[in-house]
């Protein structure tokens, strides 16, 4: 049940009195975010010890304990899902190596669309580990640092700059040369490329990515905010997405909680919707509001008697916002198996003649 408290609020620079409806219980996005983040920890942490298996079996010759290749650690080559998308619009013709990796790419880029940077936010693994070190540095040293105000703007700039790098060497390619690059040695065997630079990580990996974990734990969200193209992409698209972070100013006391509790540093106190590209649906702002309905992730209002009532009927709430994001996300999936678009297909013999040479398979260009 509501309890209703009339105060006297200060709000902004105008003093007036307000109606105040304190949360009438707690708001329970941060709790199926964990679940839903660490969900999605295991899911890929599964998916790489299996494929860890799978590539075992080629570098012994072919001895040992055979499991099939996930195709799910495509979510993990998304150069290649980029490549691939491009080539299936321009021919209308799925792609046979790695296809996983488009289908993931646009299950992603769908949940940009529908609901924000919401993978960012809800589903990536590296995003959930970032999230963890920066909670853990503000226990070890008592708090985050902010990156000085005048060289936040510029470093955020990386990540696009990365981006462009990516896309405009993918856009310059005509289908044809992405197939090749695709069904060529170094492309089939991409993921177990990726996994021989973790397993064979030399002192200069380690190093990078030790200075990467250290800046985690001080300034929150580091690499994602500055650095992930990936993310770079996600936000990008988000900006199509008609669900926002709203702020109802007649319902706010202007207490300033939802500002402290954003990650991404957004001004939400100050704004009526959050545009920004770096909002990624986490809803940690809506779960430190203390007042009923003053914030809430909605679709834009629509034209209602009472104002109270124009977005309020709109709102995402947290289960519903897990529902969308599973049925993008398993929807995908089963339309890619259903079509026969799932697995990569690569015969034995070819696996067994590259897997255990890769390291010798060098980039084409
Ligand atoms: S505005 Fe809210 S939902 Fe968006 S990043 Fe900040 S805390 Fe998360
Ligand atoms: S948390 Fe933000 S939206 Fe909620 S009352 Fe305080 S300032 Fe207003």
């Amino acid at each position: 049940m509501n309890t209703q408290v009339a105060d006297t609020v200060v709000a902004g620079q105008q003093r007036r009195k307000k109606t105040v409806v304190r949360r009438a219980a707690p708001d329970e996005s941060q709790r199926l975010r964990r679940i839903v983040q660490w969900v999605f920890v295991a899911l890929n942490v599964w998916i790489g010890a299996q494929f860890l298996l799978w590539v075992r079996f080629f570098e012994r010759g072919g001895q040992g304990w055979q499991v099939s290749r996930p195709a799910g650690v495509e979510g993990w080559l998304p150069i290649a899902g980029l490549m691939n998308l491009k080539y299936f619009v321009l021919t209308g013709r799925a792609p046979t190596m790695h296809p996983a990796a488009m289908f993931l790419l646009v299950a992603f880029l769908a949940m940009s669309v529908v609901l924000k940077k919401s993978f960012c936010g809800w589903l990536c693994p590296v995003g959930t580990a970032s999230e963890t070190l920066w909670k853990l540095g503000r226990k070890v040293f008592g708090r985050n640092w902010q990156v000085p105000r005048w060289l936040d703007p510029e470093l955020r700039g990386l990540k696009y700059l990365l981006l462009l790098f990516f896309v405009s060497v993918i856009a310059w390619m005509p289908a044809e040369a992405l197939r090749d690059f695709m069904i060529g040695p170094y492309g089939t065997i991409a993921d177990v490329k990726m996994l021989n630079f973790f397993r064979d990580i030399g002192w200069v990996g380690i190093a990078v990515i030790g200075w990467l974990v250290l800046l985690s734990m001080f300034v929150q969200n580091f690499w994602c905010r500055y650095l992930c193209p990936y993310g770079a992409l996600m936000g990008l698209v988000s900006l199509l997405s008609p669900v926002k972070i709203r702020r109802d100013a007649e319902a706010c006391i202007d207490c300033g909680k939802c500002r402290q509790a954003c990650p991404s540093h957004l001004k939400v106190d100050q704004l009526v919707q959050i545009r920004s590209a770096e909002c990624t649906s986490c809803m940690a702002c809506v779960a430190s509001c203390p007042v009923e309905n003053a914030l809430q992730l909605a679709l834009p209002p629509r034209k209602a008697a009472e104002p109270a009532d124009r977005w309020r009927a709109r709102v995402i709430r947290p289960r519903a916002a897990v529902a969308v994001l599973a049925v993008i996300f398993f929807g995908l999936i089963l339309f890619a198996r259903m079509s026969g678009h799932w697995q990569t297909r690569v015969p034995q013999h070819v696996y067994m003649l590259l897997v255990p040479n890769a390291n010798e398979v060098s980039h084409p260009m």
